[in-house]
């Protein structure tokens, strides 16, 4: 990797609030940026809001508002969203930027050899605000199950971007990982879906079908249509084409997307990438989506769970860390208050939370505060689980992180510090003895929060402002305190029968 690293996230479509599954793209990314720059990397990281197309216009025009103002109201509800969850982005990009706007067009100058006129044929749904083939309409009786609104026949001229002129190139850059799909069974998915080469996309539409977008060059009566504006935020937010820089941070070291968008991210973004003589992203990183009680999250189930409530109730770092680690990096996940609480109340209270309270207080009982012997770091191996973070395997570095929590644990159980203090009383050498051992875990403590900092920040800064100095303050507040509100505590007093 070079000295300058980048990392991108999808940019989410400014019609909905912000859910978990925009979360999840933040918070990896987060994860990736955070750990790098720990190793004194420069790290470049992208968000935004995609602000053109029907639906935006149309909640607009339900809220008796403008187009604009009503995207400037969702990029400021993404942005408080991505700074409640504690992400340091460095670049946020709205696709109404009118330097975006600019550069769109002079992609789509550049692209032109590659881009032709033709009549589409097919059928739109506005909800998804793209088209269906007649194989999906069919299976759906015409009706779009997500949104329960018919499909309507579109006829129309468009724009195409020949993909199809790429397939060879893509094929290649993925089979050699040249642009690596991670998890590798997408990058199968994906090749398989390929396999008679890529398809060619619209990218416009008549100017009467799609208002609200970027006007074609050289064609008034064409706008263009979401994927060509949309995924060009990833450079145009660094400044292509014109503005100094943007070479120092392209090709991006990895693309954080949901697995619902990579046939775009691998299908199209390539294509345009290679039309403008650019290279590819180094990694494209594919979450999956998060269920709840093994059932995809809906209105319609009433199973929605909101990030907004979860942080509010159980603050952020629980959040950062339940969806870091028992939400698989790489596949499909699972939430349930009962899951959540537990890991909450266990993990996070019982074993980390109750572990850096006890430490706190042996130090400031037997020894006034003064942890004495030089802390010792980097006692236990971090191979593991560095080769973990650097593959995109986040959970299982959090595993790991917890082998160490638990050993600390297990350590302190067997060399039983408040029985080395009562032994100072008979015998003067045991007070060296249990310096020691309080100094081996304070710096196994700060080790551990080396570890946890791109995962949890505020947790691993309250350990290491605990620790670090030498002197612990005698205000350690429990980290992590107790929490059932979702599901019954299982120490709470039985109510009697019949009470
Ligand atoms: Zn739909």
């Amino acid at each position: 990797m070079g000295k300058n690293l980048y990392v991108t996230t999808a940019i989410p479509y400014a019609s909905g609030a912000p859910h978990i599954g925009h979360a999840i793209d933040y918070i990896l990314a987060d994860i990736w940026s955070r750990y790098w720059r720990q190793q004194g990397r420069e790290v470049r990281f992208q968000v935004g809001t995609d602000e053109h197309g029907n639906k935006v216009a149309a909640k607009a025009a339900a809220e008796n508002v403008t187009p604009q103002v009503y995207a400037d109201k969702m990029a400021g509800l993404y942005a408080e969203f991505i700074k409640k969850l504690n992400v340091e982005y460095t670049d946020f990009i709205r696709t109404t930027d009118p330097h975006h706007m600019g550069a769109v067009q002079y992609i789509w100058q550049q692209l032109l050899p590659h881009i032709y006129k033709s009549t589409y044929e097919g059928w739109y749904c506005m909800g998804h605000e793209a088209f269906f083939t007649d194989k999906e309409v069919e299976e759906t009786h015409g009706v779009c199950p997500d949104h329960q609104t018919p499909y309507q026949h579109v006829s129309e001229e468009n724009y195409f971007l020949r993909c199809s002129d790429f397939t060879d190139q893509v094929r290649e850059a993925i089979e050699s990982k040249k642009m690596q799909i991670i998890p590798e069974f997408r990058a199968k998915e994906f090749l398989d879906l390929m396999k008679d080469g890529l398809k060619d996309v619209s990218i416009s539409r008549p100017r009467k079908s799609l208002t609200w977008g970027v006007p074609v060059p050289g064609d008034p009566e064409q706008v263009m249509y979401v994927w060509l504006d949309a995924l060009a935020n990833y450079i145009t937010v660094l400044g292509y084409p014109d503005k100094p820089g943007w070479q120092d941070y392209w090709p991006a070291n990895v693309e954080v997307i949901g697995k619902d968008i990579l046939r775009f991210h691998a299908g199209i973004w390539p294509p345009m990438l290679l039309g403008l003589g650019l290279p590819l992203p180094k990694v494209l990183l594919v979450h999956g989506h998060v269920n709840s009680g093994g059932v995809k999250m809906s209105k319609t189930v009433g199973n929605v769970v909101d990030p907004n409530q979860l942080i509010d109730e159980y603050g952020v770092d629980a959040f950062r860390y339940y969806f870091a680690r028992h939400i698989p990096t790489q596949d499909d996940g699972d939430f349930t208050w009962e899951k959540f609480e537990s890991a909450y109340n266990g993990e996070l209270g019982n074993d980390l939370g109750n572990l850096v309270q006890r430490v706190a207080s042996m130090v400031t009982r037997y020894q006034a505060g003064v942890i004495g012997a030089e802390a010792v770091t980097g006692e236990h191996d971090m191979s593991a689980y560095r080769a973990f973070m650097e593959q995109y395997a986040f959970d299982r570095a959090l595993d790991e992180i917890w082998e160490n929590v638990r050993a600390l644990n297990q350590y302190l159980e067997n060399v039983k510090p408040w029985e080395i203090a009562k032994a100072i009383e008979k015998n003067a050498e045991e007070k060296d003895h249990l310096e020691e051992v309080l100094a081996h875990t304070t710096g196994s403590l700060l080790q551990i929060a080396t570890e946890l900092q791109p995962f949890m920040p505020a947790t691993a800064a309250e350990i290491s402002r605990l620790f670090a100095s030498g002197v612990v303050p005698g205000d350690a507040a429990p980290l992590f305190p107790r929490r059932y509100i979702h599901t019954p505590d299982p120490r709470a007093p039985k109510v009697p029968q019949g009470a």
